[in-house]
């Protein structure tokens, strides 16, 4: 159990596979059993600890086995033949147990020493605890002791990132404590590297920190103490596209229930469904209200931009405020870090003639310009087009750019302060990880005056010299038609505004938005959680959201938009027979169509309390009898389960 085989399959097709059970039982269904190729492992590439927990991951978020263990396994494990695991790393990496610290870890301060002894005890009690403390309290210096402690213990611990959150500084941080028993699991590594630390983890002597992105949780574990899931709140957990769509902080809960661990969550802005465990008594929760070095918080400053615009005191998408701000920064050789969370030039490009826009032909969407590389860019498929130099459908001249991209921001940002330096941080300047931290390093030591970004600029950065943040753009993360875009707008924009503030120095934020008025506006004014959570939490108990349901969307692909219609109405009227209200739709999401595939959603609401695999049960049996439809020929059905 758990080594490879090859296997052969259908007349002349040979496959890779995994051995998952050894039993004698005769298959049902008259199936002809042939015999294995060939073992291709002397030992297992899986444990049968992570076997279980695939196992869960799969019926939980309704996917096959195979793709976890896609999933999970580095490509290079997957596919090629390769020697036994246990060779390789054992021996020319040092003992990871018998390893000294390089430099002890810092001193912590009264508080944070409270909050370590808080959340000590916390795990005497509760297997999971939620650590809520402001930006720049520390967070990173107490996981680091906590991490000490399970390492003396001779204990494993896995410290989970949000992939963009995963930089050279954090990771030199740990390093200068942990040395050679620190392994770093990160997605942008090559193959070959992440090979090596899975092998590590399954031979004798395995890294004793993993330091990692999501896909880390799936890695081998034998002896694990402690999981600290840091910026629990961010959403990037959850993986959307393949399957499987698991979230890596509940599956690091059901991970370290498997392995006797405790579960620290940490964040300044937690997630309406941790914090709700931690209310309910479900979770401990231990508070850090003090930042480091009684750095205070920054002051926000609300500019109403709808009121400039019509009085034409706009200069592109600065106000007087943020221009005057900016500048006073750049006198006093301090930083700026300007967030706008769209990339590109314009959103889209429109004929001021007949307003005719762009769109992709394999995608239900408008096109992005790309000043730089010259093309429209589809940011659903990635196709790209030429920009055309007349509109096709009036042949005017006269196409004009709408929206507020990151590129535009550049430019304007030249005309404005001609001499400042200035960089852009998104996923098309940091494509790679070097040119992600590059980007970081530069404006670190100075290199640069102003950083534009988008959220990339918000993960974990610890700057010490940024005296303005500028967010130009509040609404276009405020309107997105989602019940959480309140909550995900408060989470961004208080970890963004976390960025400005200097020792002995309150930092400034200038937040530009059309809804002024909005109470949610004021608790990111007022850095103030506890009013947005009673706020969304009234929302979501008025109109049935999580965390007081749970959701399971349904997604129906077909290339004929007709036959996605007809089966999405077959499947909810199915359902319906056994759900009744709980199920929503079918709808058309926001995006119907991409790369040629109309799309349909339904939505499964159900209460708390409602047994999970029953739900999945007749989820799946009402699968099973539309694809038996004649009519279903070709169609997709998926789901995301506790989607964000
Ligand atoms: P958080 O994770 O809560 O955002 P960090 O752990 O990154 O906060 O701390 C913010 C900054 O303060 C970092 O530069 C860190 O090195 C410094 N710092 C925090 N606590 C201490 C400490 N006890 N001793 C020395 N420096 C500290
Ligand atoms: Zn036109
Ligand atoms: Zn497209």
């Amino acid at each position: 159990m758990g080594c490879r085989v090859t296997v052969p399959f259908g007349a002349s097709k040979t496959y890779t596979a995994l051995v998952v059970d050894v039993h004698d039982r005769k298959p049902d269904g008259g199936y002809v059993v042939k015999e294995l190729i060939s073992l291709m492992d002397e030992r297992p590439v899986v444990t049968s600890a992570q076997l279980t927990l695939w196992n869960w991951l799969s019926q939980y978020y309704m996917c096959s086995l195979g793709e976890v263990f896609k999933a999970a396994i580095p490509t290079n494990l997957r596919l090629r033949e390769q020697p036994s695991a246990q060779s390789g790393h054992g021996t020319a990496c040092p003992d990871a147990f018998a390893a000294d610290m390089p430099a002890p870890a810092k001193q912590l301060n009264e508080y944070q020493q409270k909050a370590y002894e808080e959340i000590t005890h916390s795990f005497l009690g509760n297997d999971i605890t939620l650590l809520h403390g402001v930006t720049s309290s520390g967070k990173t210096e107490i996981y680091i002791h906590l991490i000490n402690t399970y390492v003396r213990a001779g204990k494993q611990v896995l410290y989970l990132l949000p992939e963009i959150a995963l930089t050279t500084q954090i990771t030199e941080r740990l390093r200068r404590v942990f040395g050679d028993r620190l392994g770093v699991y990160h997605s942008k590594f090559t193959d070959k590297e992440r090979r090596s630390v899975y092998e590590r983890q399954l031979s004798g002597s395995p890294y004793q920190i993993i330091l990692g992105v999501r896909s880390s949780v799936l890695l081998p574990f034998r002896d694990l103490g402690l999981v600290i899931v840091d910026e629990e709140h961010e959403t990037s957990y959850k993986q959307q596209e393949p399957a499987p769509r698991y979230h890596a902080r509940n599956c690091s809960i059901i991970l370290a229930r498997q392995q006797n661990a405790k579960v620290l969550l940490g964040t300044a802005t937690p997630c309406l469904e941790s914090y709700h465990m931690a209310q309910t008594g479900r979770y401990g929760y231990v508070q850090l209200t003090h930042r480091y070095h009684d750095m205070r918080l920054p002051e926000v400053e609300v500019v109403d931009i709808a009121r400039l615009h019509k009085q034409k005191r706009m200069r592109g998408a600065f106000s007087p405020a943020l221009t005057e701000a900016i500048s006073q920064a750049l006198e006093q050789g301090e930083q700026v870090i300007l967030f706008q969370n769209r990339r590109g030039f314009s959103s889209y490009v429109q004929c001021r003639n007949c307003g005719w826009v762009p769109r992709c032909e394999r995608c239900d969407v408008s096109l992005t310009y790309h000043k730089r590389q010259g093309v429209l860019t589809c940011h659903y498929c990635g196709k790209q087009y030429t920009l055309p130099q007349q509109c096709p459908q009036c042949e005017e001249h006269q196409l004009t750019y709408i929206g507020l991209g990151t590129e535009r921001i550049e430019d304007q940002i030249h005309t404005l302060f001609p001499e400042a330096k200035v960089s852009r941080m998104d996923l098309d300047t940091a494509k790679t990880r070097k040119e992600y931290e590059e980007i970081i390093n530069d404006f670190s030591s100075h290199k640069c005056d102003i950083l534009i970004g988008t959220q990339m600029v918000s993960k974990g950065l610890d700057f010490d010299n940024v005296s303005v943040v500028g967010i130009l753009d509040a609404d276009s993360m405020l309107n997105l038609p989602d019940f959480r875009s309140y909550e995900r707008t408060y989470h961004v924009l208080a970890q963004v505004a976390g960025r400005a503030g200097r020792q002995h120095h309150t930092g400034k934020v200038i937040l530009q938005t059309r809804n002024a008025e909005l109470p949610i506006i004021s608790c990111i004014v007022n850095n103030d959680y506890t009013s947005m959570h009673t706020m969304q939490m009234a929302e979501r108990r008025l109109f049935g959201y999580p965390p007081l349901c749970r959701l399971i969307y349904i997604y129906l692909k077909h290339r004929d938009a007709a036959r996605a219609e007809q089966c999405a109405q077959h499947l909810a009227t199915r359902l319906r027979a056994s759900f009744g209200d709980n199920i929503l739709g079918p709808d058309r999401p926001p995006v119907s169509r991409i790369h040629s595939m109309s799309l349909r959603k339904i939505i499964v609401k159900h209460p708390t309390n409602y047994s999970p695999a029953k739900v999945r049960e007749a989820l799946l049996q009402a699968r099973q009898d539309l694809t038996e439809q004649p009519f279903a020929n070709g169609v997709n059905v998926y789901f995301d389960v506790d989607p964000v």
